[in-house]
């Protein structure tokens, strides 16, 4: 029996009456990243499993679970971007062109998720990575936290929340994990079952965990910021004090980790409270030493993703759908013979335009061209024909014109 297939679970059509949201987010996202100086970069949908392993994380979520591998070749289809840019950033000596890249790409990342609302298994990101020797300054950290809410304002969104924390210098991410350890370790068999793995594993992540038996724990662990050290805590005071000169609204939240191995230093996450259990619209963070773990150069970078999915489900789709401009209709087989040729001249001209393509009763085209919903139909007919004019009528006002058929486009252009 033939069956009729269905969209992969946890991923999506982007329909036509969608798609023009999703290109007005992209030609925003295109405009205002140009004018931070960013450039984008578009690398390969799968990269080698090991790079995302070295790269997030042997034991993060995304590594253990998420991943979607091309068993054969060794190979996983890229769960986020950031490894694959600094993969490209080193592959390419980038850092010999440009002391400070600014690199941005906007593009499907898929992971091995339980798709639910907001949670799927191909979803789409635009994200920026700055690298280079001189990435490390407050400035930077406070810059790139504000491009990711101008995105945001941009896109017609509000309501979203700034979090950001400090896990300091890869020294002090050590003292932190001492501290938690110590601190967990009397309440081990409390924690669910994924939380007491990553006490071994990854301790940060406990702070994450959504089970509300963990929540509570850590909840009353009282976790300042005792593990940064002094020139880390200063550093960190200074982004908070440039967000502050910007006008950027934040909150300090100590519980803040982020899941990936090669956070340092400042990370931030933006929520949004209208979309339920799945509310991160995007996050971000610095990294000091992942283009160096990778054998690159000693360059330190920061960068951030947004998740555009779930951008548009908090803000809903707001593109206007584009229709034709013209719609062509043909009385007899002259005539169609005849508008076949002007509708491919009229598109050489940029002018979007339609016809039946068959030579149908009067009737049935004007029925197609309402609902293109163009906003004139050209009709040739017999007589129109023999004069060598064309009939023009302006569905909005209803009024009709005959205008000469060698001047049709140029009186097109001046009507639309
Ligand atoms: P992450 O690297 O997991 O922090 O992802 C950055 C952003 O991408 C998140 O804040 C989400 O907006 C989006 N995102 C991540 N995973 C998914 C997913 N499975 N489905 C839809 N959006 C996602």
């Amino acid at each position: 029996m033939s069956k009729i297939f269905s969209v992969p679970r946890g991923t999506t059509d982007i329909l036509p009456a969608e798609a023009p949201t999703w290109r007005l987010m992209e030609a925003i996202a295109h405009k205002i990243l140009a004018i931070y100086g960013y450039q984008e970069i578009r690398t390969p949908f799968f990269e080698e499993t090991a790079l995302f392993a070295r790269s997030l994380g042997e034991t993060s979520d995304v590594v253990q679970k998420q991943m979607l591998n091309l068993e054969k070749e060794g190979l996983s289809l890229r769960p986020e971007g950031t490894a694959s840019i600094v993969r490209s950033y080193i592959e390419n000596n980038i850092d010999k062109q440009q002391p400070l890249a600014k690199l941005y790409y906007v593009g499907a990342m898929f992971r091995g998720e339980r798709p639910q609302k907001g949670r799927l298994r191909q979803f789409h990101q635009i994200g920026v990575e700055a690298i280079g020797p001189n990435s490390s300054t407050p400035f930077l950290d406070a810059e790139v936290i504000a491009l990711s809410v101008h995105l945001l304002e941009a896109f017609g969104l509000s309501g979203f929340k700034l979090k950001i924390n400090s896990l300091g210098s890869s020294e002090d991410k050590k003292a932190f994990s001492g501290f938690l350890r110590e601190k967990l370790q009397k309440h081990l068999s409390a924690l669910c079952e994924d939380c007491q793995q990553r006490f071994e594993r990854n301790v940060f992540r406990i702070l994450d965990c959504k089970n509300p038996a963990c929540r509570d724990i850590v909840k009353k662990l009282d976790i300042g910021d005792s593990h940064l050290g002094s020139s880390s805590r200063e550093y960190f005071t200074k982004v908070k004090d440039t967000l502050k000169t910007l006008g950027v609204f934040y909150e300090v939240s100590p519980y803040l980790v982020r899941g990936l191995d090669y956070y340092t230093h400042t990370v931030f996450e933006i929520s949004h409270e209208g979309l339920g259990s799945q509310d991160a619209l995007g996050a971000g963070g610095r990294y000091s030493n992942l283009v160096k773990d990778l054998n690159g150069p000693p360059v330190d970078a920061i960068g951030f993703a947004l998740g555009l999915e779930r951008i548009i489900l908090a803000k809903g789709q707001t593109a206007e759908v584009n229709f034709v401009d013209v719609f062509l209709v043909a009385l007899g087989e002259a005539a169609s013979q005849k508008l076949f040729l002007l509708l491919n001249d009229i598109r050489h001209a940029g002018i979007s335009a339609e016809m039946s393509y068959q030579s149908n009763s009067i009737k049935n085209q004007m029925r197609l061209a309402d609902k293109s919903k163009a906003r004139f139909v050209l009709i040739l007919g017999e007589n129109e024909l023999k004069e060598n004019v064309v009939m023009l009528k302006n569905m909005q006002s209803g009024e009709q014109e005959k205008v000469s058929y060698d001047t049709i486009k140029e009186v097109l252009k001046k009507r639309l």
